[in-house]
This record gives C-alpha cells, sequence and structure tokens, in this order.
C-alpha cells in the first residue's frame, strides 16, 4: 500500500528542511523530497524520526506519584516496586501495559525496549505457558501501536554473593541460565510470526546473575545477533557489592565475561571509572542513560560528553516511569552536565534528537529505523510549534529538544500506519490507568 504524507518541516539528513513529502510503500520510505507543495496527508510542525524508549520496565508506571512521597534511597524504593510487582497475574499486566504502551505512542514512542524480568507467579511459580507475562507485553504492544523490543532478562541471584532470591523476587528467578534460556528461546518461538515484536536478552545486573553465568546470556543473544541489555552502574553499593565480591568494577566483570559489545546497551552507566569507560569504547559498547528516573531516585550523574562521544551507540529510556517524554530525557543529559561542570552548551541539540531517535532505534535492533531516508521504516512525530511550550521557538532542533514536551506530540505514524491523529489515541490510557493503578494501590 502507498501513502504520501506532507510536513510542513521534517528533520533531514541532520537539518530542518521544509515542505517534505515522504512516500511510502508498506510501511517503508520509498523517497524524501524537500521543497514540495502540499498533497497527501498534511502534517504540521516539525516532524522527526520515531522517538525510541530504549528502557522500560512498564509495570514501574504504577509507581508513579505515589513513591514520591517521603524520602528514602533507590533501595527504599525498590520495596514499594516489589509490592506492586508481587499483585500482577498476567490479566493486569496486560491491561496495565497497554494503557502505559499507549502512553509511549501519544509520547511520539514508536519503539519500546521492555527490560522484562517479571516472569512466573507468586512464589516463583511456572505459569502453564511459562511465557505467559512476555506474551502480555506482546499484545499490549501490539494493541497500542508500537514495535517491542522484548528484552527477555535473566534475574537468578538477590546479591553478587549468589544469595538466593526471596520473597516477591522469585517471580523474577529461572533457576540457571540454562533455564533461562530455554525459556527464552520458546518466546522467539512464540514471537515469531509477530511483525512488530524482537526478542532481545538482558543480564539484569551483576547483582542478579553470578559471572559464571553471563557468558550463557551472552552466547544466547550472540547466536541470534539479537540486542542485549544490562542494567550497569546504577549505584555506588553495587560496585562496592561488585568489587567486595569480585575485585573489579561491573563494567570490568561484564567485559571479561563476553558481555560488553556493539549489540549491546550498558543501561545507566553512571558511576563509571576511567577505566570502565576505556573498557566501554574498546568494546563500542552502547549507553542508555534513563535521566528522569535516574534523578527521581538519586542515582547519580553519569558521565554523558565521555560516552556521547562513541563508537557505542547512546540512547535514553524513561525507565521507571516517573514520566514518559523523551525529549524531557534528551535535555536532561545537557542539563545536567550543566549542573555537573557549571558550563552551558556541551552537547548540541541535534546529537541529542538523535540518541532520542536514531541511536535508540538500533539500541533496540530495528536497524532501519530513526531516521527520514529512502529504506528507512515509515516512523513520523509531528511536534507542535505553535503551543504555549514552543511558540516562537521556530522550527529547529532546539525547540524540539529544549522547549517541547510530550504533549506537544501531535501526530503519530509508526511503520506507515496512524496511532496518533491531533493529539488521539484511539485508546483511553488515562481512564484506564486510573482504574489499573488505583486497583492496585487499593
Ligand atoms: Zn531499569
Amino acid at each position: 500500500m502507498s501513502d504520501a504524507w506532507w510536513c510542513e518541516h521534517a528533520w533531514v539528513d541532520g537539518r530542518v528542511a521544509d515542505g517534505v513529502l515522504v512516500t511510502t510503500t508498506d510501511g517503508v520510505i520509498d523517497a524524501v523530497e524537500v521543497g514540495r507543495p502540499p498533497t497527501g496527508t498534511c502534517l504540521q510542525g516539525l516532524v522527526i524520526p520515531g522517538l525510541a524508549n530504549a528502557h522500560s520496565h512498564a509495570f514501574h508506571r504504577a509507581l508513579r506519584a505515589h513513591t514520591q512521597r517521603g524520602g528514602g534511597s533507590f533501595w527504599t524504593w525498590r520495596e514499594a516496586m516489589y509490592r506492586i510487582a508481587d499483585r500482577l497475574t498476567p490479566q493486569s499486566y496486560l491491561a496495565l501495559a497497554r494503557a502505559v504502551y499507549t502512553e509511549m505512542a501519544s509520547a511520539g514512542i514508536t519503539a519500546v525496549g521492555e527490560f522484562h524480568y517479571l516472569h512466573h507467579g507468586p512464589g516463583g511459580v511456572l505459569y502453564a505457558d511459562p511465557n505467559e507475562m512476555g506474551r502480555a507485553l506482546i499484545s499490549a504492544a501490539a494493541d497500542a501501536g508500537v514495535r517491542l523490543t522484548l528484552l527477555d532478562t535473566c534475574y537468578l541471584t538477590a546479591g553478587p554473593a549468589g544469595e538466593p532470591l526471596d520473597g516477591p523476587q522469585l517471580r523474577f528467578g529461572d533457576g540457571d541460565a540454562d533455564r533461562w534460556a530455554q525459556r527464552a528461546d520458546a518466546l522467539r518461538s512464540a514471537a515469531e510470526d509477530e511483525p512488530h515484536v524482537l526478542v532481545g536478552a538482558a543480564v539484569h545486573s551483576v547483582r542478579a546473575v553470578p559471572a559464571e553465568q553471563l557468558a550463557r546470556v551472552a552466547s544466547w543473544a550472540q547466536a541470534y545477533d539479537a540486542p542485549l541489555h544490562v542494567h550497569s552502574s546504577e549505584q555506588v553499593a553495587e560496585v562496592e557489592q561488585c568489587l567486595a565480591a569480585y575485585g573489579c568494577t561491573p563494567t570490568a566483570l561484564l567485559r571479561e565475561h563476553g558481555v560488553l559489545g556493539s549489540r549491546t546497551t550498558a543501561v545507566h552507566a553512571t558511576h563509571l571509572t576511567a577505566q570502565d569507560i576505556a573498557d566501554m569504547r574498546a568494546t563500542s559498547t552502547g549507553t542508555c542513560f534513563c535521566p528522569t528516573t535516574e534523578r527521581d531516585l538519586g542515582d547519580g550523574i553519569g558521565p554523558a560528553p565521555a560516552l556521547l562521544d562513541g563508537p557505542g551507540l547512546f540512547s535514553l529510556g524513561t525507565d521507571s516511569h516517573a514520566m514518559i517524554d523523551l525529549l524531557e530525557e534528551a535535555r536532561a543529559v545537557e542539563l545536567d552536565e550543566r549542573l555537573a561542570g557549571r558550563r552551558r552548551g556541551t552537547i548540541p541539540a541535534a546529537r541529542l534528537l538523535d540518541a532520542a531517535t536514531f541511536d535508540g532505534q538500533q539500541a533496540l535492533g530495528w536497524t532501519t529505523a530513526g531516521r527520514l531516508e529512502p529504506g528507512a521504516r515509515a516512523d513520523l512525530v509531528a511536534v507542535d510549534l505553535a503551543s504555549v511550550r514552543t511558540a516562537g521557538g521556530g522550527a529547529t532542533a532546539e525547540n524540539v529538544v529544549f522547549a517541547a514536551s510530550a504533549a506537544d506530540v501531535t501526530d503519530v505514524v509508526v511503520d506507515g500506519r496512524t496511532v496518533v491523529t491531533d493529539r488521539h489515541h484511539r485508546l483511553d490510557a488515562g481512564r484506564a490507568l486510573a482504574e489499573i493503578i488505583g486497583e492496585m494501590w487499593s
């Protein structure tokens, strides 16, 4: 099926072009022509490629505004997160994730990387299909109209000294990496006929996967040429525990066991040594920063300039969904850097826009997404330049990255299918979230 979209302005070849006609066949861009008169479906504002949310735990959305009361740390926040995790069923997870992914679609996110570790029933009892929770996420993404990279997460222990899982954590565990791989194989088969899904792998962290099991997860991802993600160096305590257990940093441990590489994304990468950064660069390992979560949890500020320089990808994620706004994640990388370094303008808006789109899509394995060019997936996201936030800022990357918010996304096209029109998605995510989350906290 052929379609044509005319964009008042569009982000093409790293700059803003005017009067851009994008023609597609079966969800793939045939041509991008600049300086053309309006025809086909007209998109006002500045059209950017699809935003990629490279790090999500869908169920954490239920914590928003509930865990902002009182003080504490990442570790006290985690207790509240475990309480929610313990209440979810495949049915309630489908309903919650469908609404969360709809919130993402409305924010211009066309692909999400779901770091999925809530595999089993309470007490660790397997469902009739051990991938029932994963299949709920696949259905949720289809209903919301976004692509899903389901990063099936290996989670085996409660700490780097091999402490056994306990309480709500029992739902996360597969016993050992071989059994994790068997289940992940079955999930890949289940997702084979789902064009909106890629199945990748994840190591939860060096706390949750013992060193001798890391290579099994890495080899699984390598065998399928699949994305491999890992939480790494988010917390000072995590680094200290790793040093105590193994005598090296998480990054060094991951490198030693073959986890780092160009298909790998280290999520957070907040507390890195100079040697860690050298290891990341030497292996072309990607990084995913999640600034709104990192600020919400009081994690710290990672070394963005050193990592943005490449050669690895630099992607962004909304992680715990304290908010779902990739533009806020993008600007936060530069604004956090200003606070930390007391200097303005280290990272250009164009680089941040690329991180939020192209780098993120690549980190999730959608290799032909993230740019408006022939042969690319037809993901189009129109950003309003006439709202109270953006009016007067002009058709520039700076206006989109530093002034616009998710609320300024008016139209979203994913693989050539219109998912959001004039800020309207066919599903009422607000109502669904109120119902499901209200029930979970009752
Ligand atoms: Zn995470």
